[in-house]
């Protein structure tokens, strides 16, 4: 269906992920080629309301790709939360001349997308930023990738140090909700145990493995935490009780935090985001909306907006057995 859209605004909302800038830049330049003018709005549904927009050509995004962050700032905006925020920003794109949007952020992003687009009529796509990978509708989320690059990196360091003095490292990695981030990162790591939201190993089960662990002759030991897991302690007190319960062992915390979201994206989140960012001005040209572009079996998707938000991701249970079978 071809529309009228004759001008598209993209943003950045809500948690940075690796991979928005490439995003960005998918977007700005797809328009270019399309032939439709694309605008900037700085600090997300903030800079909506305050119309803080900046007009894009082609040029406006080189040298972006590689860099980590979002060069549009991202932030959250709780007047947006408001019908009246959400009307003053639909005055500002009116005033702007803007047709459509596209939103790279998280489900909460999406929700607002979604609200605005009920009260407005007003076209909208969703690209899924957000390292955790909880977002149903794609395999894989911008950033998420990266983030696994980077953990990995910091794990591979901490063991060096860990096999050293022969000590157990509990490593606490990003992840509320879901252990897609520590699932994938105890296999590549080699953690000797991964404690994940969606399973609770339970205490006795931990100290278990870590004696066999030791009596299998392990220099070191290294059990990564996400941070929702539901094992009932926290890294520190795992600590205290480990200590505790298992005193042959020497044992340190760390917990990686926010470096966990920064850091030039991965080449596959830099593709990703191309692919997502082509698709996106797409699917606004062809009279699209509600929609978030993800992507399965390689294949670049678009699933309602309205699933990707209520759907949850499932944990991969293969991994899980790997991880089994690895840690003997
Ligand atoms: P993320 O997009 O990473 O999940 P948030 O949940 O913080 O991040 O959402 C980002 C922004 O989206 C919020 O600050 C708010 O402006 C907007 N938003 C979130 N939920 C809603 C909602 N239910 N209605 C309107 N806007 C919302």
């Amino acid at each position: 269906m071809a529309t009228n859209i004759k001008k598209i605004a993209v943003f950045t909302s809500g948690g940075d992920s690796p991979g928005m800038n490439a995003a960005i830049r998918a977007v700005v330049r797809t328009c270019a080629y399309m032939k439709v003018e694309c605008v900037a709005i700085y600090r997300g549904y903030d800079g909506m309301i305050d119309g803080d927009f900046k007009p894009m050509n082609a040029r406006s995004v080189n040298n972006i790709i590689n860099k980590g962050g979002t060069i549009l700032k991202s932030a959250r905006c709780e007047e947006f939360r408001t019908a009246e925020g959400r009307q003053k920003a639909h005055e500002q794109l009116k005033k702007e001349g803007v047709d459509a949007f596209v939103v790279i952020g998280g489900d909460g992003s999406f929700t607002g997308a979604l609200t605005f687009n009920k009260e407005f009529d007003f076209p909208v796509i969703g690209i899924p930023g957000t390292i955790d990978n909880d977002i149903f509708g794609t395999t894989y989320t911008l950033g998420f990738d990266t983030a696994l690059n980077t953990v990995v990196d910091a794990i591979d360091k901490i063991r060096d140090t860990a096999s050293s003095h022969n000590r157990l490292f509990f490593v606490e990695v990003m992840g509320r909700d879901v252990g897609h981030i520590a699932l994938n990162v105890g296999v590549g790591a080699g953690a000797e145990e991964i404690l994940i939201p969606e399973e609770n190993l339970g205490l006795e089960r931990l100290l278990d493995s870590l004696k066999r662990s030791k009596k299998s002759g392990k220099s070191s030991s290294i059990v990564v935490v996400a941070e929702g897991d539901k094992i009932g302690k926290n890294v520190f007190e795992l600590k205290e009780y480990v200590e505790e319960h298992l005193p042959i062992y020497d044992v340190r915390v760390s917990v990686l935090g926010h470096m966990q979201r920064g850091g030039a994206p991965s080449c596959f989140d830099r593709v990703l985001a191309s692919r997502m960012g082509v698709r996106a001005v797409e699917a606004l040209l062809e009279g699209k909306t509600n929609l978030m572009v993800g992507i399965q079996d390689n294949k670049i998707i678009l699933t309602p907006i309205a699933q990707a938000i209520k759907g949850h991701t499932k944990i991969d249970k293969e991994l899980i057995r790997v991880s089994d079978i690895m840690t003997t």
